[in-house]
């Protein structure tokens, strides 16, 4: 019926109009069907000038079945083709995917068979629609019906929709039906379950999956980052470095955040090293991450150099740097920063804020804390969250305004969680207001009842009012309750191995030296006047010098003993602990950083310490 083409018509050739364009683009549904009808009139065939590709856009869905009858009578490939092109590109974007799906289900009711390319687009359209899967399923049963299982592709797009929409078990049952897979349906798989956490799982499917491209090894470095398992992301890297394969930019992205997240500066450095060489050096995204790794990993100096090199940077990397000065106890360098930053008109954000308020805390300055605080919510519509708060009562029970801070959490809007909570008992501990630290821990122990460190405070608050039978009391609720030490741990990486020593713990081979460095350095300080401060340890022993040997045991002085015996003099060592450093150890650092003459930098579960010339950078309070 439509088979004949319309230029084969004969019309009149006389009373021509003007000369035809002889290349056109078609600007809308009507002026198309102006050059149309002249086509006619002068009996020009219509491929010569039309361009087919317009077609499809131009006219759906208003002008659809006369675009569809011109594409059907004088398009001279398969018409599906030309609506596939078009139905790409609306299920390319998510706010078109309706548009998209409207088009299929048009191009059904015509009876236009889809090729394995439409049902692709459409499945497409469907993971970015809110339930879309229903849709899908009617896709996927029209997959079997055309037989169209062996496609790699479309059954990819078809998995990768079930598990967009939790239909895990779909996608399952789809993926192992498939008799071939390609490297597309594995990253699809381990793409899931490290989005869902399943971590576990994914390396799973990446172990068996036959080859491996850098889109697999990027997903489940970046799924160890996510699942705070650093190590094991790092672990995996060099196994890829090993292999031949080429990290990209999101490969390096997750790696320095790994690095970040172990502090571990070597390797952070190289691959930030790589990453200047390669053609993502500029990235900004890359380079932020970089800045953080250097922050976190204790040098701010390099991460100040970096930042300022920047050509380009965004809100995030403002942010980095000003929580990065705060957190190494910079607060005037942090006020400083984001003055600029405001000057130059760069928005802050919430995190910009958490820094700021950190910077404030450090240099002391309540007054300006508060116009900070207040210029957030009324100058950038920021709403205020749980961290902001929990900054500003560690900036108010720092300054010792404990009333002031107790107010404050009690008239928060948000329920306060632990860590405001612990920030007051923080404070409580430095101003020995022991009331106070009762309330705090009141609330701590419904909070976080397992939290072992909460309780050693308050014990230290009791045992510095000599309050022994109160100390004894919280050693006895803490057994009742069947809280226990979290074991400390802390690390250090020398030429490229990490050690990790465990309080108490005599596992490294080289042991007896360390002991042996360790009891030299206590000799040293102890002639500066140091005592041990053994309130710090909870356990019920009476002995002294049990208790002594169980302080000189901790991590971090163990870590910090096999740092002086296997670095160069003069070089600065670093040390990454899980906990809170303790007071005694806090004190020792001070003292052996100017007894070697060596800068030590301490990153605890909060903050860095840098520890030269017989003081710390958190000026003690942390
Ligand atoms: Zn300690
Ligand atoms: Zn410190």
């Amino acid at each position: 019926m439509l088979s004949l083409p319309l230029s084969s018509l004969q019309f009149p050739t006389q009373n021509l109009p003007s000369p035809l364009p002889s290349k056109t683009t078609i600007t809308s549904p009507s002026h198309l069907k102006q050059l149309h009808s002249l086509l006619i009139k002068t009996n020009t065939p219509l491929p010569t000038l039309i361009p087919f590709t317009q077609i499809p856009s131009l006219c759906f869905p208003s002008h659809f079945h006369y675009a569809h009858k011109i594409l059907c009578l004088h398009s001279p490939k398969p018409e599906i083709l030309h609506w596939n092109s078009y139905l790409n590109t609306l299920s390319s974007n998510p706010s078109s995917s309706l548009e998209a799906l409207r088009l299929f289900s048009c191009l059904r009711e015509l009876d236009l068979l889809p090729n394995s390319f439409t049902l692709s687009f459409a499945l497409k359209a469907c993971s970015q629609i809110p339930d879309g899967i229903f849709i899908g399923r009617c896709i996927h049963s029209l997959i079997v019906k055309l037989e169209y299982q062996s496609e790699v592709f479309l059954v990819n797009t078809l998995v990768n929709m079930y598990s967009r929409y939790g239909g895990e078990d779909d996608a399952l049952l789809v993926f192992d039906k498939m008799a071939i897979r390609d490297v597309v349906s594995w990253n699809i798989m381990i793409t899931h379950f490290v989005k869902k956490g399943e971590i576990v799982l994914a390396r799973d499917f990446f172990d068996k999956m036959p080859d491996k491209n850098i889109r697999s090894w990027t997903a489940m470095i970046a799924g160890y980052v996510q699942a705070k398992k650093a190590k094991d992301a790092i672990e995996l890297f060099r196994e890829m470095e090993e292999i031949g394969v080429r990290a990209n930019e999101v490969t390096v992205v997750a790696i320095l955040a790994a690095c970040a997240d172990l502090g571990d500066l070597e390797l952070g450095k190289r691959v930030h090293e790589y990453s200047k060489r390669s053609r993502f050096g500029n990235n900004v995204r890359v380079q932020n991450t970089a800045i953080d790794m250097y922050i976190k990993c204790g040098c701010v100096e390099l991460a100040r150099n970096m930042f300022d090199e920047m050509t380009e940077r965004t809100v995030v990397s403002w942010s980095a740097m000003i929580c990065g000065h705060a957190m190494h106890g910079q607060g005037e360098e942090a006020v400083k920063l984001f003055k600029t930053m405001t000057q130059l008109g760069v928005q802050p954000n919430g995190v910009t804020f958490i820094g700021i308020l950190h910077a404030c805390s450090h240099i002391g300055s309540v007054d300006e804390a508060w116009k900070f605080f207040t210029k957030m919510t009324e100058e950038y519509d920021i709403v205020p969250e749980i961290e902001h708060y929990g900054c500003m009562v560690d900036l108010l029970s720092r300054a010792g305004q404990l009333d002031e801070a107790l107010d404050f959490i009690n008239t928060m809007p948000i329920k306060p969680n632990s860590i405001v909570w612990g920030a007051l008992l923080g404070g409580a501990r430095v101003h020995k207001r022991v009331d106070i630290g009762e309330e705090a821990i009141r609330h701590l122990r419904k909070l976080d009842p397992l939290n072992d460190g909460y309780y050693v405070v308050l014990s230290n608050i009791y045992a510095e009012a000599d309050r022994w039978g109160d100390v004894a009391k919280i050693r006895m609720s803490m057994k009742n309750c069947g809280v226990r030490k979290t074991p400390g741990w802390s690390t250090i990486t020398v030429n490229g191995e990490t050690h990790e020593f465990v309080a108490g713990q005599i596992g490294h081979p080289r042991m007896e030296e360390i002991c042996k460095k360790w009891e030299e350095l206590v000799k040293k300080m102890r002639a500066r006047g140091y005592t041990p401060d053994t309130s710090v340890v909870m356990l019920d022993i009476e002995d002294e010098g049990e208790k002594e040997k169980i302080l000189f045991r901790h991590s971090e002085k163990l870590a910090l003993a096999f740092g002086l015996m296997s670095t160069p003099p003069g070089s600065v060592i670093r040390i990454m602990k899980n906990l809170r450093v303790c007071s005694d150890c806090h004190k020792a650092f001070k003292l052996i950083s100017e007894i070697v003459g060596r800068e030590i930098v301490v990153r605890d579960r909060n903050r860095f310490h840098c520890f030269r010339d017989g003081s710390c950078s958190c000026k003690d309070y942390w």
